[in-house]
């Protein structure tokens, strides 16, 4: 068949509306707390009785970027799971997905993803959905192979009939493999490798002992003078201010604030992955006394660290032993590193009053991990292999297992209701999904407000989430304030 026969067979779908599919179970306040551990979102209108009950919300609500995981068919929905005699599913887009799967596209990912908000959700709401398939395009060469992109609009609403929201999303099915290649530059020179490991090993002597053994346990030491009690950085042998000999240590909590900073791009040598972010750093006072410490910054772009940022300690395993139990150079080595400290979460909810165009809500840095992309795709009831074993993801075309849109769409939303408040009224959640989030790639979360319109009290907030591959999401949440 040619290219242009298969596009025509797919595009016959086109229009066509799958019939009103109705969940099988009612939105539970145990799936709601599910979401909410998976995704580190402790705002309590989502389960505190008490508080919801005091909202604008009169109790326990869903979170608006749960629209489209209560109706989902589940694991059943991927074809080794599914339990005899029931019945592929026939909706408009299962059946170009199965169409092209059978054409060797079988590489999937997310591309954009549009919530809006009629209604929050509640337990014991029971959901429907009406899916038309809205576009599939022609066959493209993208970045990750050639493949077509597949378009559904989704109408929500419950048994009942009420309008809860509606959903646009897009899908890239792809052939594995067949990914563009950026052409070799004969000049460029490739990047040294960043395992850590290859770095050189500090150097471990008698004047900063103690501190190599508190990194080992993860504990942030700072040399102390057993005479007078000054604290000081770098180490030294003997106290510049009472010239003792009997140096000590003191433990740091490992937040502090960024005092200043420099970007190296060069020279590059093998353990670091460049350019990088160089901070001093002022450590919360201890003793009641301010101490600076230098050590490289993770988790963040250059153009994102500013002057005063509140950071946080992240520990660098970097050098496995090379004898056992030494513990000099050879011994195991950790690094103290900082990256921004995760944004505390407001309790009493800002008003549109409050908020200014162009306002930059604190940074967030996520260290990713399987468990957050596991966790958050079980969450939303999301058993996409791609998610959860990495063995198929290989196979799918990817190079290891990546966050489900919907979990980052469930992070963009606590990012920014964190920053606002619990009781901010989400009513649009739009996202475009760039470089996948893969496991140990720390994501950083950036926003600013886009616009105010302060006598409704509607807010535009403007975020990326963005990995060392690129930006991962670029979207924004539209939402209601107080006024
Ligand atoms: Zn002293």
């Amino acid at each position: 068949m040619s290219a242009d026969d298969f596009l025509a067979q797919l595009r016959a779908h086109v229009g066509a509306q799958g019939p009103r599919h109705e969940a099988r179970h009612p939105i539970t306040g145990t799936g709601i707390a599910d979401w909410c551990d998976a995704i580190g979102d402790t705002n309590p209108l989502y389960t505190d009785e008490e508080a919801a009950a005091k909202s604008r919300h009169g109790g326990i609500v869903a979170p608006p970027a749960t629209l489209d995981i209560w109706d989902r068919p589940g694991l059943p929905a991927q074809a080794r799971f599914r339990p005899q005699g029931l019945p592929a599913a026939d909706d408009p887009r299962s059946k170009v997905l199965r169409m092209l799967e059978n054409a060797g596209f079988v590489g999937v990912v997310a591309v954009n993803s549009e919530l809006e908000i009629v209604r929050y959700l509640r337990p014991g709401d029971v959901l429907t959905n009406t899916q038309t398939l809205e576009e599939i395009s022609e066959e493209k060469q993208t970045g990750l192979g050639i493949g077509h992109f597949v378009t559904t609009r989704q109408r929500y609403e419950t048994v009942d009939g009420e309008h809860v929201g509606d959903l646009l999303f897009r899908i890239l099915k792809f052939r594995p493999g067949t990914g563009k290649t950026a052409a070799a530059d004969p000049n460029a020179k490739p990047a040294p490798a960043a395992d850590p490991a290859l770095r050189p090993r500090p150097a471990i002597n008698r004047v900063n002992q103690a501190l190599f053994d508190g990194y080992r346990a993860h504990e942030l030491r700072i040399p102390k003078c057993s005479e007078c009690g000054r604290l000081f950085f770098p180490p030294l042998p003997r106290c510049s201010e009472c010239g003792s000999f009997d140096i000590g240590y003191a433990v740091a909590s490992g937040h502090g604030t960024v005092y200043s900073y420099t970007v190296v791009h060069y020279p590059q040598v093998p353990g670091f992955r460049y350019p990088i972010v160089t901070a001093l750093v002022e450590l919360e006072p201890i003793d009641g006394q301010v101490v600076r410490f230098l050590a490289d910054m993770v988790g963040v772009t250059p153009d994102a660290v500013t002057i005063g940022m509140p950071v946080e300690i992240e520990w660098l395993d970097s050098h496995p032993a090379q004898v056992e139990d030494a513990t000099d150079s050879r011994g195991p080595i950790s690094l103290p590193q900082f990256r921004p400290a995760t944004p505390t979460r407001r309790a009493q909810t800002l008003s549109a009053a409050e908020v200014s165009e162009g306002e930059r809500l604190p940074i967030w840095t996520l260290p990713l991990s399987p468990t957050h992309i596991v966790a958050g795709a079980i969450a939303t009831r999301d058993f996409q292999d791609v998610h959860h074993d990495r063995d198929l993801a290989h196979k799918k075309g990817s190079a290891d297992i990546f966050l489900n849109i919907n979990t980052s769409l469930g992070y963009m939303q606590r990012f920014v209701t964190d920053w606002t408040g619990p009781e901010a009224v989400v009513s649009a959640l739009r996202v475009r999904l760039g470089a996948p989030a893969y496991p140990y790639r720390p994501l950083t979360f950036s926003g600013s407000v886009q616009s105010v319109d302060a006598g409704i009290g509607r807010v535009v907030v403007a975020v990326q989430a963005v990995n060392d591959l690129g930006p991962h999401v670029t979207g924004t949440v539209e939402l209601e304030l107080p006024t």
